[in-house]
């Protein structure tokens, strides 16, 4: 099957692989579409502490597809089922899964990451992991509840109320989701911080109530204007240093400051502990999907939320490379990976 296999830092080759053995609790998933992911990113340039990667591996953690064949054992799922995984399995047994955490899991395997994952033709999942997509969702939207799932984990932990004033920063895919999360949360205002004017727009229509370009004009101000003089959220979707200050920055009074970006393992932020004192801060991040795929892919079917506006380009295996290694060709938007083209 023809598949792009990891092999170490800026080293992507798409080849030939034998296919994937089919265990006795085990799914053949036919992979329709897989995102790319700000992950695959971390994991192509090298960096330490992203995911436990051992190469050669198959990435690509964000998928969905057609199951052709099931294990023996398998009861839930039949040959021709729609579904969509969540990539990470928890062994049940460390102390983080017997104690309600299991994202921290001891024992973390994620397909994608620690084995094969779905930028190939087929990839095996435990049925444990498999989802049913509703009968209107397509794969790439399927393909999308991973995503989802670890912003609806994110939105959680923001606490927000009815009533309350959101800022988002970074309008990309994870942006454009938090916007929606947010509104669905119950927040009356909502502004997005975005240089990119196409991606304001997207913003517009997905119901930003002021999309402010943070690089021209006076953010501060921007938001005054608009009534949102007391900020109670702020969800940073960039994961940079100079973006994360920014959140803390345009934070009000007892506001959250929701660290959401994935900054490079080494990076660090220049905080003033005064400011987080003076407006009693809460600083907090968010990791991974913990309980949350199910809501995601429930709210995905609903049609209550728009997956499809932030995907720029559906592309073959071929194309991934240049999605990995080149920033100016991710910043349009996101990239979904469909192996049969
Ligand atoms: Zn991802
Ligand atoms: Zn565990």
């Amino acid at each position: 099957m023809k598949s792009a296999v990891f092999y170490g830092k800026h080293d992507l080759r798409v080849e030939e692989h034998p296919m994937p053995e089919v265990g006795p609790h085990d799914v053949l998933i036919q992979v329709e579409a897989c995102g790319v992911c700000g992950t695959d990113v971390h994991i192509y340039e090298g960096d330490k502490g992203a995911a436990e990667v051992t190469p050669p591996t198959i990435l690509g953690h964000e998928f969905s597809g057609v199951i052709r064949e099931v294990g023996s054992e398998v009861k839930k799922y039949k040959a021709g089922d729609r579904v969509c995984i969540d990539p990470n399995c928890y062994c049940g047994a460390c102390d983080p899964c017997r104690n309600g955490v299991a994202h921290f899991c001891e024992n973390m395997m994620g397909y994608g990451t620690t084995v094969n994952g779905g930028f190939a033709e087929y990839c095996a999942v435990d049925e444990r992991q498999v989802y049913l997509l509703g009968e209107n969702t397509t794969f790439e939207q399927g393909a999308m509840a991973e995503p989802v799932a670890c912003c609806l984990h994110g939105i959680d932990m923001c606490e927000i109320q009815p009533g309350q004033q959101v800022v988002i920063i970074g309008g990309g895919m994870i942006g454009l989701l938090m916007l929606q999360l947010a509104k669905l949360a119950g927040a009356a205002k909502v502004a997005l911080l975005e240089p990119v004017e196409n991606k304001r727009e997207v913003g517009r229509k997905l119901g930003a109530d002021v999309c402010i370009d943070p690089v021209k004009e006076d953010v501060k101000e921007r938001l005054a204007e608009n009534g949102m003089d007391w900020v109670n959220v702020v969800i940073e979707c960039v994961g940079r240093p100079s973006t994360i200050e920014q959140a803390i920055e345009i934070a009000g009074n007892k506001a959250v400051v929701m660290m959401f970006g994935l900054t490079k393992p080494d990076e660090e932020i220049a905080v003033k502990p005064f400011q987080v004192f003076q407006k009693e801060l809460v600083l907090k991040a968010s990791y991974i999907n913990p309980y949350t795929q199910k809501r995601a892919l429930d709210l995905i079917n609903s049609g209550r939320l728009d997956v499809s506006s932030m995907v720029y380009e559906v592309c073959s295996l071929d194309k991934l490379e240049e999605i990995l290694s080149r920033p100016e060709v991710r910043a349009k938007g996101k990239y979904v990976i469909s192996p049969k083209m």
